[in-house]
């Protein structure tokens, strides 16, 4: 016989029947007395023999797409650039133009953000070893806080060590077992995450389908406490939420509001304060989550909300007490981000001139970009295989942009995502769109 490596003891503790059909194996006990005498099970027990024993990590060796794609030459993950992130990158030795980041104010190597980088170094050290809520709460974060509170017009707000991080600290801590959360289909992954964690039921809707949302909402537990929760800009598709009609519906039903404006904050709004500043709802938004590794150019997120909700946040959330708290340098190059982004509204206004080029050069050129209304503006191929191979040609032709494949995208609706910057040239945007004919061409797109 077999080593025995494995036992599946059959009774519950609670139930020490036998089990329905009892298996009597012959066999060494001996492994298995300390468990039989603690819960005083029968020693009637059914083993696994070693040949049929589960790995945990057998998945691991069956996941090969990745392996494949790298053989074929078609993988376009992790790809290291050896400069920093701006307009144009440099891979592999061979220079790039860039429209493939989230630098949407292109601030990643503003000398003044630098500057605040490195004194804050100076000042405070490389890092905070520790949570907000023990040792890591710098006079930094606090005066961080009340500028992006000032900046957004709200009561307060709450740094997190990342955007995602953000959303989990927030939603899993302002929903709980008896309240309801409808999220779009196409929310972001650390949504989809902090709604999970909550423990609240989750009731998703057809992504920004109003009808679906009020006809949900219309036949939910009227007692229990409800959350709306969305994407401002989807990061994929690069459309707007209806937040006009979000906010009536929830006001029709008492529901709660939350935005996720990762991709809207210093991009929408007269003054940069995202999707509810640009439809004029502020006041109808609860929550409103950001963060600092797009437009900010740099790493961390925040959310604002009225004084007493965000106290709660930064008394309970776990994302947030038990995680280290972001570094000097990231939180001083956040407020000279934020100093930049007030006092110089003709970037955004640059950003917006260029998106508006290229949003036009793409439909004049007859590529499918998917109802685009912001700076990131997808092109969509179709297929999986046809999309790597167009992400390859584009990179080899000196384009870097991002393949996004099926599940980030609906089986067949595989895309490739571009997205635009204030600081690129009429040069950089005219040579991608040359790119991106030539390439459509050639593969019959356009
Ligand atoms: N929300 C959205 C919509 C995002 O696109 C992202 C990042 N791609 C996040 C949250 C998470 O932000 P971070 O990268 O700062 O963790």
């Amino acid at each position: 016989m077999d080593p025995l490596r494995r036992i599946v003891i059959i009774c519950s503790p609670e139930r020490l029947q036998p089990f329905e059909n009892p298996v009597t194996f012959w066999l060494d006990l001996k492994p298995c007395i300390p468990y039989i005498s603690r819960f005083q099970i029968k020693p009637n027990v059914k083993y696994l023999e070693s040949d049929t024993l589960a790995d945990l990590f057998d998945k691991c060796t069956k996941f090969t797409r990745a392996r494949e794609l790298q053989a074929q030459g078609w993988y376009p993950y992790f790809k290291a650039i050896q400069s920093g992130a701006d307009c144009e990158v440099e891979i592999d030795g061979k220079k790039l133009v860039m429209v493939g980041s989230n630098n949407y104010l292109g601030l990643t190597q503003d000398p003044r953000i630098k500057k605040a980088a490195q004194d804050a170094i100076e000042d405070f050290g490389s890092g905070c070893t520790g949570s907000r809520f023990l040792n890591g709460t710098l006079s930094l974060h606090e005066r961080l806080e009340e500028r992006l509170a000032e900046f957004m017009n709200a009561e307060a707000a709450l740094v997190f060590s990342t955007g995602f991080q953000t959303n989990l600290g927030t939603l899993a801590t302002i929903a709980g077992k008896d309240d309801i959360i409808f999220a779009d289909r196409n929310n972001h992954a650390s949504i989809v995450d902090g709604n999970r964690l909550s423990f609240a039921r989750i009731v998703k809707f057809k992504h920004n389908n109003m009808r679906d949302l009020e006809r949900l909402l219309a036949a939910s537990k009227q007692d229990a406490g409800k959350l709306i929760v969305v994407d401002g800009v989807f990061s994929m598709e690069g459309n707007l939420i209806d937040l006009p009609n979000i906010v009536k519906v929830a006001r029709k039903f008492g529901t709660r509001v939350m935005v996720d404006d990762a991709h809207s904050v210093g991009v929408f709004g007269a003054n940069g304060r995202g999707t509810a500043e640009h439809f004029g709802l502020e006041d109808e938004v609860d929550l409103t989550m950001g963060t600092f590794s797009k437009s900010f150019a740099s790493l961390g997120g925040f959310i604002t909300g009225s004084e007493n909700v965000i106290h709660y946040i930064k008394h309970h959330a776990r994302a947030l007490i038990f995680s280290a708290s972001i570094p000097p340098a990231n939180a001083a190059s956040v407020i000279a981000a934020l100093d930049i982004i007030e006092k110089e509204p003709e970037r955004r206004e640059k950003l917006w001139r260029n998106v508006r080029k290229m949003k036009k050069g793409f439909d004049e050129l007859g590529f499918d970009t998917c109802g685009s209304q912001s700076p990131v503006i997808p092109i969509v191929i179709g297929e999986d295989t046809d999309t790597f191979v167009f992400w390859k040609k584009l990179f080899e032709s000196g384009v870097f942009a991002n393949p996004a494949v099926a599940p980030a995208v609906p089986t067949g609706s595989a895309l490739i995502r571009t997205s635009y910057m204030a600081t690129h040239t009429d040069q950089e945007l005219d040579f991608v769109l040359g790119v991106f004919e030539k390439l459509g061409k050639e593969l019959g797109l356009i």
